[in-house]
């Protein structure tokens, strides 16, 4: 890769003019951890702070790409900015190969509006916790008003998704076995907002008593002035009369919960520790490797086996060194 000189501030203001391909260029900066990330982050600081970050949760095949091209249309209607980030941890391909046969999404080509991008989290830095905030602010900085995540794999990376939202949405279908299951195993304590989608098949209403039923058995949100996450039913394949106007009504509803509340600035406070935490412990691991590589571990270690020392001194004497 040649070492073309980068014009972090002319990148900037295109992004912020809306210039696709400045956005495109800011986000691989970020997720290559460029050399000019430094000099990247903090340009785009000041501008940071305004969009809305809803994560969109759910098993394969559930619905998420489908919701998430109605999400996009409706805030389209009132002409939102949005940017799309569909993030899959699985896969080491990122850039749009995902995102490329996903066909209804070729209705916003050319949409300035909308900015949509894949992401692959596994061989970068920390993965998903690195690449995927830092594309976040990009989208942010860039004017989005609402940021869609997206992932699409699963397991762990519904837990980070949640981590990074404002708003999280999970997803359910009926004559999904596993929907409930994986209620159980956890989705309950990140969902804000249920939604059963496919609710023009059969047992759409058994999907969302059994989750009723489930949420009646208590937990963090029956404290007073709690949010109880509302389930909606959604139709997202059809074009009309799909129930996203309500999904988005109780959108809005949680937004105007996370400022009252508090609970907003709480979340995004500690989003804000997890990835200074991120970089820091990444820059730590960098300099042990110095330290690593040389003597003094060699030597340290030497002295471990000899029962001379044990580890946790050891590794003391190793910080000190940093
Ligand atoms: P994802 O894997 O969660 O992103 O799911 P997709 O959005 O790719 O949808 C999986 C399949 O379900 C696709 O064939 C969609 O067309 C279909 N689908 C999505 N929403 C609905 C719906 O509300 N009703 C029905 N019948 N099919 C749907």
């Amino acid at each position: 890769r040649g070492r073309r000189a980068v014009d972090v501030p002319a990148l900037v203001e295109g992004a912020r003019s809306g210039d696709p391909r400045s956005v495109a260029r800011l986000i691989s900066l970020v997720e290559d951890a460029s050399p000019v990330l430094r000099e990247v982050a903090a340009a785009l600081a000041p501008h940071t702070g305004n969009a809305r970050v809803i994560g969109l949760t759910g098993a394969p095949g559930v619905g998420k790409s489908t919701t998430t091209t109605a999400l996009v249309r409706a805030f389209r209607a009132r002409d939102r900015r949005v940017g799309v980030l569909a993030v899959d941890p699985s896969s080491p391909f990122s850039g749009g190969a995902l995102l490329g046969d996903r066909v209804r999404m070729q209705d916003h080509a050319g949409d300035r509006g909308v900015y949509i991008r894949s992401m692959a989290s596994r061989g970068h830095l920390g993965g998903l916790a690195w690449a995927t905030p830092q594309a976040l602010r990009v989208l942010d900085a860039a004017g989005c008003d609402v940021v869609l995540i997206e992932t699409v794999g699963v397991g762990q990376s519904e837990l980070e998704i949640a981590s990074l939202a404002d708003t999280t949405l999970v997803l359910l279908a009926p004559g999904m076995g596993d929907g409930i299951q994986a209620a159980k195993a956890g989705i309950l304590e990140i969902a804000d907002v249920f939604v059963v989608n496919k609710a023009d098949r059969d047992g759409a209403g058994q999907t969302a008593r059994d989750l009723r039923a489930m949420q009646s058995l208590g937990g963090r949100h029956d404290l007073p002035g709690g949010w109880r996450p509302p389930i909606c039913r959604t139709v997202a394949s059809r074009d009309t009369d799909n129930g996203v106007d309500e999904v988005l009504a109780q959108l809005d509803r949680h937004a105007e919960w996370l400022e009252t509340s508090g609970e907003g600035r709480r979340r995004r406070t500690e989003r804000a520790a997890r990835e200074i935490e991120a970089i820091a412990l990444a820059g730590l691991r960098a300099r042990m490797g110095d330290v690593g590589g040389s003597a003094a571990l060699d030597a340290l270690a030497a002295r471990v086996v000899a029962g001379e020392t044990d580890p946790f001194a050891a590794a003391d004497r190793l910080l000190a060194q940093l």
